[in-house]
């Protein structure tokens, strides 16, 4: 405990999964918290769990709320993109709205968020010895591995790697840190709702399952240490990494 005191973490999409999973490991290590989130009422029952966490209606698609954020908020020691969504699909049957979508809320929001709200943390980098963290989440479905049906997202968490480095590589002089984080199957809400809305749900989750070496799927508590680790000081020499944390999918 108090591996993160005295920092601030700002995470998206903190309502559920894996953000919300990170927004009270966070806390539990001492940050201080804004989780925000499109989804009012899981917000307001994440905020009932700590007093350290802050939290925050954010639609990450809307460029003007983002930078509003950015705006009124102090600079930030961390900034955990967490935001995505799954499209099914192979590149035939994905649809150019489903794209589209894909990319404005994987990637473009990467975007908006980290230009709203680096300067500040830059600013504060240089103060600060070198100490803050842009984490964003990829996947194992990226430019690590491929998958079936996943054309649309696969090529967003890739774009995702791309950006993590591109940023690393930009501010690494500057203390500013970026690096990905790459899940395999974690059960979340989300990935409920894929298994129960295939045709076969007990199939579906059976898959999900056995593409999974290791035998079974994550838990958020398999995924919560390493977003710890890349948002405290023991991270310092990592930038530009995307790093799995996949059951042995990847062996
Ligand atoms: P989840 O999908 O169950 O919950 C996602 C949260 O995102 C919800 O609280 C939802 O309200 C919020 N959200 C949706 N659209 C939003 C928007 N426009 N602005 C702000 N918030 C929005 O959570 P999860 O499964 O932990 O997924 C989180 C991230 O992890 C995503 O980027 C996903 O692609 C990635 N990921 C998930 C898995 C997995 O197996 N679950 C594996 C690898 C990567």
């Amino acid at each position: 405990q108090g591996r993160l005191e005295g920092k601030t973490i700002l995470i998206t999409a903190a309502a559920q999964g894996m953000g919300r999973a990170c927004a009270l490991a966070c806390a539990a290590e001492g940050a201080k918290v804004i989780a925000t989130d499109i989804d009012a009422a899981h917000l307001a029952s994440l905020a009932q769990e700590s007093s350290a966490i802050q939290t925050e209606l954010l639609d990450v698609r809307d460029a003007a709320a983002v930078q509003a954020l950015a705006a009124r908020t102090p600079a930030l020691d961390v900034l955990f993109n967490c935001a995505g969504i799954v499209a099914n699909g192979t590149v035939l049957d994905c649809t150019e709205a489903d794209w589209d979508r894909s990319f404005e809320i994987n990637v473009k929001s990467m975007f908006q968020m980290t230009r709203a709200f680096l300067p500040a943390m830059l600013a504060h980098a240089k103060a600060d010895g070198g100490s803050v963290s842009i984490i964003n989440m990829a996947s194992m479905a990226s430019s690590i591995k491929g998958f079936a049906n996943r054309a649309a997202y696969g090529a967003t968490k890739a774009a995702v790697i791309g950006l993590t480095k591109s940023i690393a590589a930009d501010f690494i002089r500057q203390g500013v840190r970026c690096n990905a984080l790459c899940p395999g199957t974690v059960d979340t809400p989300s990935l409920r709702g894929r298994i129960a809305s295939a045709a076969d749900p007990v199939q579906a989750e059976k898959d999900f399952i056995a593409r999974q070496p290791i035998g079974r799927l994550a838990t958020v508590d398999d995924i919560t240490p390493l977003v710890i680790y890349l948002a405290s000081d023991e991270s310092q020499f990592v930038t530009g990494q995307a790093l799995l944390v996949d059951g042995g999918v990847t062996i």
